[in-house]
Formats: C-alpha cells, structure tokens, sequence
C-alpha cells in the first residue's frame, strides 16, 4: 500500500552521531542547540525571528498569548484544518467564530472572514490545510483594513509560498509543527517566527513560565504567567539533521503535488483544486475532489494506494457547539474533498500507478 503520509527519520550513520553527541554533552535542556536551531531555521523560512518549541499546539498558544487573547474575545477561525487549531484558542476562553471556506478550495473564505468581524474580533486564524495557501492577498488586506492580526497555522505548508518567500514572514504570526507526520520532524516540536522582533523576548519568556533566562533565576520576576513549552537541545540537534533534507523532500512533494496538478487535469469524476494569486503550495498532501468518494477510496485500496479525506471538520465537535453556525462552503467541500499520496516516499513510478489507477475509474 503507498501511504498518505510517513515519517521521514534521516539515514542512522547520520543522525546517531549528532543525537549521541548531544545526550552525553552534559546539557540536554533548552541550550545552545536550541538557539542554532532557531538561526537555520529561521534562514530556512527567511524570518530570524523564530522561536523553537516543544510542540506546534505551544506555537498557536503563544501566538494567541502574543496577540493578547482573553476569555470573551472573538478568534475567528476555520473548521476545515487539524483539531488543534481549535483546541488551542478554545483552551484561552476565546470564543471561537467559524469562518466558513471557499468550497472550491476548502481554504478559509476572506469573504466569510470579513462577515465575522465584530467589535471583539482580536485575532484570524488562517491554515494553509494540506499544504495549499491561503488567499493571503485578499486576508492581508482584510488584517490591514481592521487593524487585527494574522495568526498562519503553517503546520501542513512548511516552504510553500506567497509572492514569492516561503511562508513565514508575511503575518504577525506564524505557526510551525515537527510533529511525527509532518513535512519535517523532531518527534514533536514546533515554533513561532514572528514579524515583529521586539515580541522575541516576550515569546520566549511565555516559553519558559514567564521566567527570563537571560537573567538569572534570582534576579528574576514573573509578570505575566508563561508555560513549559522550549523545545530541548536533543530535539533541536535533530531538528538540525532534518533541516539538511528539508529542501529536498519538500522538493519532491512539489514535483509530484505538479505532476498530479497536470495529469489528472479532465480526468472524469475529478476535480482538481486551484491555488490563489502568488501562491504556491508545497503539497504536503495532494487534494482534489471526486465524485463518490466512498467508492473512490474503496477502488484506490484495491489497487494498493491509501486515500483519505484525513481531518475531521472541527465545527461539528461538541466541544466547539456554542460556535455551531451554517457554513454551506465547507458542506459542500466537506462531501467530496480526499489526499492522495504526494510525499517524498512517491515516485516516479508510484506516482504514475496513482494516475493510471484514478484514470481507470471506479
Ligand atoms: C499538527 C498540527 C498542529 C499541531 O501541531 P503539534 O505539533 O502536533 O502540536 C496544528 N495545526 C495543524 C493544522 C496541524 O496539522
């Protein structure tokens, strides 16, 4: 079976000796790692404002912490994208407003945002879901116009693009994971870049229980209560190894995400996604929409190849029922939107089985 997703660990003879060495250093905490970490990955991502943590549910708690969230506040948000997304902000006492998505691409709607704003709107929530982005332009002018912060969840888009950079730079926040199944991985991690460099200090004090490690413990005083969330020198050191093969899977995702972009173009029963003005995706998952995806899926296994719509819409939990509203966007993308495997594990003659297998039909 070619999976839809996999684990990427690099080759044993390269990270044993670099996960070695940091065990037996003496320091495992959050150390000199850690910050190395930060400068490559923040050249990586063109922001050196990045902050390494322990998880990308930390990164959008911290975003939201930055972006001064308080129980009664707005957050809007979509449904369409991983649960912790939503937990997150549900976890601050926000209220969650759902905006709904356009259904051709199952991105957020800028429309559907701009309807949701109110008076305690303090924060839009965007997720560039499966590694496609959002309408960026239309959202950016949306954050200028009303003065309220961009929060990207760039967990499935690591390296995909807007006008040109990689994500990571364009709003106030963005929000990375190294979870085990994501572009790139540290077991579990992830990360803030933030556009605004005086919030640094700030981030990583939440990072640290509000304590300031550039201070000495005794010198120090919580004003403002922060949490365990540093990323430690073991994850960063793998976090290292990773970046060095980072480039060239996320290439591979691309070149195949392209490749299905083109042949399964008029293929009956599929529709393919399109992408926005100065985007481009990074494919993490491919996405498109057939007809009768039960079967769909069904015929796919047949022929050895894992299909999946893979999340579960996030507005139809009881956690999130005081946010419950109509959002005939995502219904309708919600019936017939599924992944095909895109990653680096695919190759030329994999792919080609996946788009001979969905041509002969099902
Ligand atoms: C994985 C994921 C997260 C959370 O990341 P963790 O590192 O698992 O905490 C957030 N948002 C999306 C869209 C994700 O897929």
């Amino acid at each position: 079976m070619i999976p839809l997703v996999k684990t990427f660990i690099p080759e044993r003879k390269e990270l044993m000796p670099a996960l070695e060495r940091e065990l037996y250093s003496g320091y495992i905490a959050t150390g000199d790692t850690v910050s190395l970490f930060e400068q490559n990955f923040g050249t990586l991502i063109e922001n050196e404002n990045f902050i390494a943590l322990n998880s990308g549910s930390a990164a959008l708690h911290i975003a939201l912490c930055l972006a001064g969230i308080e129980p009664g506040d707005e957050v809007i948000s979509t449904p369409m994208t991983a649960e912790p997304t939503n937990t997150v902000i549900a976890q601050t006492g926000a209220k969650i407003v759902w905006a709904d998505v356009d259904p051709k691409t199952g991105l957020i709607s800028p429309n559907s945002i701009r309807s949701k704003i109110t008076e305690r709107t303090k924060a839009i929530v965007v997720v560039h879901y499966a590694g496609m982005v959002c309408d960026m332009r239309a959202i950016n002018a949306i954050s200028q116009a009303s003065n309220i912060p961009v929060i990207e969840d760039d967990a499935h888009a690591l390296l995909a693009q807007f006008e040109g950079k990689p994500i990571g730079s364009n709003s106030a926040f963005t929000c990375f994971s190294f979870q085990a199944i994501k572009q790139m991985t540290t077991v579990d991690g992830g990360g803030i870049a933030v556009k605004d460099p005086s919030l640094v200090s700030e981030a990583k004090r939440l990072r640290w229980f509000g304590l300031d490690k550039g201070v000495s413990r005794l010198g120090n005083d919580i004003k403002r209560i922060g949490y365990k969330y540093a990323m430690n020198n073991v994850t960063a050191a793998m976090g290292l190894v990773q970046i060095d093969h980072v480039e060239g899977n996320v290439g591979s995702c691309i070149l195949n995400g392209r490749y299905y972009d083109e042949r399964l173009l008029g293929i009956s029963g599929v529709t393919t996604v399109p992408y926005y003005a100065d985007t481009k995706p990074s494919y993490w998952l491919y996405t498109m929409k057939v007809d009768r995806r039960d079967d769909f899926i069904r015929a796919m296994r047949a022929r050895g190849i894992e299909s999946s719509p893979l999340h579960h819409r996030s507005d139809t939990h009881s956690v999130f029922s005081n946010s419950r509203c109509d959002l005939p966007g995502l219904d309708e993308w919600y019936s017939n939107y599924v992944h095909i495997p895109c990653g680096w594990w695919v190759g030329d003659e994999e792919r080609e089985k996946i788009v001979e297998a969905v041509r002969a039909g099902w």
